[in-house]
């Protein structure tokens, strides 16, 4: 049989096996378990960001209340004691000062209760906050432990991917460059590339290779190319040569 076929064969026998190692190394469970925890860790950040920013906000709600009430107090205080220290001038200026009174009074008695709610929601929100950074410190933990593990086995299974990279190289030096491009070229839609004939058909897609390619077969082709899929199909296994 051909040796450069026999040596593309080889090629793509290194080839695969190297993919199927790096495919691994992806599915790696430490390697997914991390990429969870991460995404957990940037959603537990966010809602930090957004508890802090709302409890930012409402302390300065509280603090401006505070202060509208303590005025509204003032006013109030002031006007109470005017109208008992000195007679009104008119009926109609007693009415006036009884109302804003009442006025003042609501204003006041509205303001407490909406301090009372702010404050009832922002322990809602401290309470949110302190579970959020016990739930992300355990899982950060979990992380960096997890972490070193992962590392000391990807460190381990790079060095044997490159390895099986290398003798993927060194397979390729014994075929020609353009047999190697065409193979690439294939391997972007279809791979494994290179299939071997069974029964007729590619074994790659299994379609029948119409009669003109089986003709060029029997004519002593040793391999030929599946219009169906594209792949190069040899047409005996040169590992059964
Ligand atoms: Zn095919």
């Amino acid at each position: 049989m051909d040796n450069e076929l026999i040596m593309l064969w080889k090629y793509q026998r290194a080839d695969m096996e190297a993919d199927l190692f790096e495919r691994e190394m992806r599915g790696n469970p430490s390697r997914l378990k991390l990429l969870k925890d991460r995404d957990f860790l940037l959603e537990q950040q966010n809602a930090m960001r957004k508890i802090e920013s709302d409890l930012a906000a409402m302390a300065e709600r509280i603090t401006a209340l505070t202060a509208d009430t303590v005025k509204a107090e003032e006013s109030l205080r002031d006007l109470q004691e005017t109208l008992e220290e000195t007679e009104p001038e008119s009926l109609d200026i007693a009415r006036k000062s009884l109302d804003y009174c009442q006025k003042l009074m609501h204003a006041i008695g509205r303001m407490e209760q909406e301090l009372q709610k702010i404050r009832k929601d922002s322990d809602v929100r401290a309470k949110q906050q302190h579970e959020v950074r016990v739930r992300a410190a355990r899982v950060k933990a979990e992380f960096d432990k997890l972490k070193v593990v992962y590392d000391g086995e990807y460190k381990e299974q790079s060095s044997y991917l490159d390895s099986l990279r290398k003798r993927v190289v060194q397979a390729a030096s014994a075929v020609p460059q353009e047999l190697i491009a065409k193979y690439k070229l294939i391997k972007m839609h279809k791979t494994p590339p290179v299939s071997i004939l069974t029964d007729d058909r590619c074994g790659g897609c299994n379609m029948n290779l119409p009669t003109v390619v089986m003709r060029s077969i029997r004519m002593g082709a040793e391999s030929v190319d599946c219009e169906n899929c594209g792949r190069i199909v040899l047409v005996r296994n040169p590992d059964e040569v």
